[in-house]
């Protein structure tokens, strides 16, 4: 397998720039660029934008469970769809107005 490109972390940051906001929970801390189609899996794809995606390591650490299903060696190959629905819920959540005006 050939090594990691050296445009990797360019290439990361500048998607992360643009895409700045989790693709699962909308979170904007503890960013991370997820490779739909893994590294291992294409090496080619490593740096087209259209196999990236944001997804946070925050609170529910949305990287590890959408987009590799508790396992850093496993991928989600449904990862967009899932986490479009999951986002789509997050924002249609419930939430109990009387604590938050507390
Ligand atoms: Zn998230
Ligand atoms: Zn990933």
């Amino acid at each position: 397998m050939p090594p990691r490109s050296s445009s990797w972390k360019k290439v990361r940051d500048a998607f992360i720039k643009k895409n700045p906001t989790c693709a699962a929970c909308g979170g904007t801390k503890s960013l991370e660029c997820h490779h739909k189609l893994p590294y291992h899996v294409d090496p080619n794809r490593e740096l087209l934008e259209d196999n990236l995606m944001t997804l946070c390591e925050g609170p529910g650490n949305c990287h590890y469970v959408w987009g590799h299903l508790l396992n850093w060696k496993a991928y989600n190959p449904t990862v967009v769809d899932d986490t479009k629905a999951f986002l789509e819920k997050i924002r249609k959540r419930l939430t109990n107005d009387l604590e938050s005006k507390e």
